[in-house]
């Protein structure tokens, strides 16, 4: 038996300190937060993308009577990333919240996709938490062993 330890790197700041292109996308990801469809929640979320393009897309939850119906903001705009762009990798991304595990799952995917690391930045009311990879966020995803 082996034990072993997780060392997880972020970086926790606040939108004041963050620099000029990460302070941008959190902007645009709040922005799509408030045109989100949530009646049955109330809860609001919004995510923005920066591809290696430099396009910025936006995305918020759409959610459906029927609940699994619904998506989060996250796979709202990577898919769409995904769908229109399939040429382009995703740099980052911003979310006004923390992602469910199964949006970590899509990022992981994506992140493979772009064969380079999507650097993650995750609002908590003023706290922002940086991530450089979505293995930081989700170390063991689906198809890791
Ligand atoms: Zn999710």
């Amino acid at each position: 038996m082996n034990r072993s330890t997780l060392r997880i790197d972020y970086t926790e700041t606040v939108k004041e300190k963050l620099d000029r292109e990460d302070s941008e996308l959190i902007e645009m990801a709040f922005k799509a937060a408030d045109k989100a469809y949530s009646p049955y929640s109330n809860f609001r979320v919004g995510a923005a993308i920066r591809l290696d393009n430099g396009m910025i897309l936006q995305g918020n939850n759409q959610e459906n009577a029927s609940f699994p119906a619904g998506i989060c903001a996250e796979r709202a705009v990577i898919f769409y990333a995904h769908a229109n762009f399939p040429e382009s990798k995703i740099r980052a991304i911003a979310v006004t919240a923390s992602p469910c595990g199964v949006c970590r799952q899509v990022l992981l995917e994506s992140e493979k996709r772009a064969g380079a690391p999507i650097r993650m930045i995750l609002a908590n009311g003023n706290k922002i938490f940086i991530f450089n990879s979505v293995k930081d966020l989700l170390p063991f995803g689906f198809d890791s062993f």
